[in-house]
């Protein structure tokens, strides 16, 4: 159910050869999801994959039923999840199962709660609803039956892990991606290759203090790859395309592209929420409508103004030059300066603060001649 296939090419993925995505879309997507409550869902899972298996005792088989139904239930609750987010949304997965699992055995089962063996009535029942357990524990003594009924523990252990991945892979977005993402964002700007590589380094070298596998950032299930041609509509292009077993195998790799192509989730840091920087300008917001203004202003307009007012408030070489451009345009008002003097000075005035900003002289000296 979670494995699926991507094309890469450029800041394009194809999933599955159709759907349409860029480069980070569908981390960002998965990043803007609180996934706090997972794990006590993840708790559930493990437990169910302890116990999932075809009844090997009098008790296990006495319980069968209720435990398959709690089971198909708790899975479709798993598969529900899995179909509502990205990128499983887009791909066409089939949920229930497990209960098509054990249907493939249905002969393994009674649908009505017959203890009587081998019982013929069963046989017209095509689907079965209901799982209670059809033989003694002498039957299994048959090799042919015996070896179906591993096949059937192959199976359910294999669905087991696959949704216990698949919410260990959701977590780790939230616990190991997250904290991974803030780093490569704390100098507001794009990293080197060398730079990136030691956040990683540093990031990886924490790994003694974490206990939970969706803290560590790292694959899950395996990646294949092979070069193929996609056609999308009249185009042809070269791809690579990735066979993925997991969700956690293609973030993985979608978020070291991302990086490579200046394709990275961040949190805007005017409304808080996870927007996707696309290749060319760094920015720490997002081009959403601000809501509740009319003027259509986003993020990243009033986020700058706010910044450079910050800068205003706070820097002193900025405080020095508002003070200074002050007291010159009171001069101008008062007419003891001349308009075409106070622009030859508004122009200095600038040209002393670049200068102070890139260090070519010192603030004592900057702060004396701005405001002669
Ligand atoms: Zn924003």
């Amino acid at each position: 159910m979670t494995e699926f296939e991507a094309y890469f090419s450029g800041e394009k993925i194809y999933l599955n050869g159709r759907k349409c995505v860029k480069v980070g879309e569908t981390l960002t997507k998965l990043l803007s999801k609180p996934t706090g409550y997972y794990k006590e869902v993840l708790l559930f899972a493990q437990n169910y994959e302890n116990r999932l298996h075809y009844p090997e005792d009098e008790a296990e088989a006495y319980d069968s039923e209720s435990f398959f139904q709690e089971a198909i239930k708790f899975y479709a609750g798993v598969e529900d999840v899995i179909m509502r987010l990205a990128p499983y949304k887009y791909l066409e997965v089939v949920g229930n199962r497990l209960q098509d699992t054990l249907n493939e055995y249905a002969w393994a089962f009674h649908e009505y709660p017959k203890m009587s063996v081998l019982d013929d009535e069963d046989d017209d029942i095509d689907y079965h609803q209901h799982f209670y357990v059809r033989f003694g524990t002498e039957d299994m003594e048959d090799p042919d039956m015996l070896n179906e009924i591993y096949t059937l523990n192959d199976k359910l252990k294999k669905l087991a892990v696959e949704m216990r991945t698949y919410l260990e892979d959701v977590l780790r977005v939230e616990y190991a991606f997250t904290a991974f993402l803030e780093r490569i964002h704390s100098r507001n700007r794009f990293l080197t290759n060398e730079e990136i590589a030691d956040t990683l380094a540093e990031f990886e070298d924490e790994k003694k203090l974490r206990m939970y596998a969706c803290d560590y950032l790292r694959t899950s299930g395996s990646i294949q790859l092979d070069y193929k041609r996609l056609r999308i509509k009249e185009k042809t292009e070269l791809c690579e395309h990735y066979k993925f077993t997991s969700l956690g195998a293609f973030l993985y790799i979608e978020l070291f592209k991302g990086l490579e192509m200046h394709y990275i989730p961040r949190k805007c840091s005017y409304c808080g929420r996870w927007f996707l920087i696309e290749a060319g300008i760094y920015s720490e917001y997002c081009t959403r409508p601000v809501k509740g203004r009319e003027d259509g202003k986003t993020c990243r307009d009033l986020g700058h103004f706010k910044k450079y007012s910050e800068k205003i408030a706070n820097d002193p070489i900025w405080l020095t030059y508002n003070r200074a451009y002050k007291q010159h345009y009171a001069r101008l008002l008062k007419k003891k300066m001349t308009q075409a003097e106070f622009q030859k000075w508004a122009d200095y005035a600038i040209k002393l603060r670049d200068m102070v900003e890139r260090k070519k002289i010192g603030f004592d000296e900057y702060y004396k001649k701005i405001r002669e």
